[in-house]
């Protein structure tokens, strides 16, 4: 899943042709969308726990030497980091499955949600 890179510039021009040049105006727009967007990360949190909701997350070993030796170093937004004790990779774990993230991205409305078919879209 790429984004498509024509559909990311549209709305990069959207967003320049309509902001305000009024730099209250336009932190006023930007933490709206932050707002919207930190309130859509809310469902893929577990409120009893503050981690990511594990109905959406799949474990995994380190994406580097693929050992399953690794420790906790901190949490961050519902997500834990782990630093792998073969090769010191920092990675998170659990990780969101495939499903989760279409998902998420399918419903994300701020222009990130664009998947395409055809990776050279992104690559031109
Ligand atoms: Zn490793």
């Amino acid at each position: 899943m790429v984004l498509k890179n024509d559909v990311f510039n549209q709305i990069g021009c959207w967003y320049m042709k309509n902001e305000s040049k009024d730099a209250r105006a336009l932190h006023k727009n930007r933490k709206s969308s932050y707002d919207r967007i930190a309130n859509y990360h809310k469902k893929y949190i577990d409120p009893k726990t503050g981690y990511w909701n594990n109905k959406y997350t799949t474990s995994r070993s380190c994406p580097v030497c693929n050992s399953d030796d690794s420790r906790l170093i901190f949490s961050k937004s519902g997500g834990n980091y782990h630093t792998c004790n073969q090769c010191t990779m920092v990675f998170t774990n659990p990780v969101f499955k495939d499903e989760a993230l279409t998902e998420y991205y399918s419903y994300l409305d701020t222009g990130q949600g664009e998947i395409v078919d055809n990776e050279s879209l992104f690559y031109k």
